[in-house]
């Protein structure tokens, strides 16, 4: 969205191992800290955000599982720690990616190069991601997602820092993550196992085209937002209508406070046409969601997060 000011102190951790030591440093200190991935999905008060705030930026790097040296492989990551490292000390680098269609990411992979890598791999499933941005743990938090389906779907096992500061694999059973709810709580994602289904690069290729054009046709894009402000209803309730339809119902597309404003495109998104203000973004948005419920009755919950202090 590019609004919002600076904030106190920010870490940027390397490795899972160095994201644990952050976040434990900060707990030790009575502080919880905020994880930022892409901030795709995020609007931050201006002025100074008290507290740290721990970036994954550096945390970029996607690999293939390395099978053990014995050629048995390893199913079970559990049992395996190593299997997160992305390098293979003692162990021999995998074979046809055909045979294990599977990627390790860190937490700050960027959703883009996840389809990209995914893509010249011939690894399937994954291509409805693209267009998407943001970080591979951000993506993971908030369930990323759209008609396609939703990233979760493709996780085999997610390595999280849990309440007690210690690493903790989950599967998607355990976690049972909801609609753009990763349903982790205050679980901080260091890692993530994702499975593909092999497909021919072109097939994957052209539908990636496809998605691109359909998305382009109807969201602004390559204008500054946050994706979509608002979830979308029950369905039943709006009579089918989407929470972008319910905005535009209302007669709300091109609504502006300051430079933030409602995208003629898409009733969902809200756009930074240059200077707008974070003050102006969160006005904007109250605005919209306190029309929509007096016009329709129905409350919009927010999809968006918000730091405000
Ligand atoms: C043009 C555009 C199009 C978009 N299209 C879609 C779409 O089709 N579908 C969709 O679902 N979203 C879409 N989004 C929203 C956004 O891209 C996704 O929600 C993305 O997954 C956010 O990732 P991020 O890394 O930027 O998260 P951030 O915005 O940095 O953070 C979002 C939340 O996740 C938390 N978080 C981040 N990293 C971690 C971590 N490692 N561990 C724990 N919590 C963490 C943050 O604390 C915050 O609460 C779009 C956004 C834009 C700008």
């Amino acid at each position: 969205m590019r609004v919002g000011g600076r904030v106190e102190w920010f870490l940027e951790p390397t490795t899972p191992e160095e994201l644990r030591s952050a976040v434990n440093a900060c707990r030790e200190r009575g502080l919880a800290p905020r994880i930022l991935g892409g901030g795709a999905n995020l609007i931050i008060a201006d002025g100074i955000l008290p507290g740290v705030v721990i970036g994954t930026g550096r945390m970029n790097r996607l690999f293939r599982i390395w099978p053990a040296v014995d050629g048995e492989g390893s199913s079970d990551q559990e049992q395996d720690p190593s299997a997160w490292s992305a390098e293979p000390s003692g162990r021999v680098a995998p074979a046809d990616p055909a045979l294990d269609p599977r990627l390790v990411g860190w937490a700050g992979t960027t959703l883009p190069s996840l389809v990209r890598a995914a893509r010249d791999l011939g690894y399937g499933g994954i291509e409805g991601v693209v267009g998407i941005p943001g970080h591979l743990g951000g993506g993971v938090a908030m369930n990323a997602g759209g008609h396609w389906g939703e990233l979760w779907d493709h996780i085999e096992l997610v390595r999280v820092i849990d309440e007690e500061g210690e690493f903790l694999d989950l599967t998607p059973e355990q976690v049972q993550p909801g609609y753009r709810n990763g349903n982790l709580g205050t679980r901080v994602v260091a890692a993530a196992i994702l499975h593909f289904e092999p497909a021919p690069k072109a097939l994957i290729e052209q539908r990636m085209r496809e998605i691109l054009r359909e998305k382009n046709a109807v969201q602004p894009v390559s204008e500054r937002s946050a994706g979509c402000v608002f979830k979308n209803p029950d369905l039943e309730v709006s009579g089918g209508r989407g929470a972008g339809r319910l905005v535009d119902d209302c007669g709300l597309k091109g609504r502006s406070i300051g430079d933030a404003m409602v995208s003629p495109l898409h009733g969902n998104f809200v756009v930074n046409r240059g200077a707008a203000r974070a003050t102006d973004v969160l006005a904007l948005i109250e605005e919209v969601r306190a029309e929509v419920a007096q016009q329709t009755g129905i409350e919009l919950e927010l999809e968006v997060k918000r730091w405000l202090d």
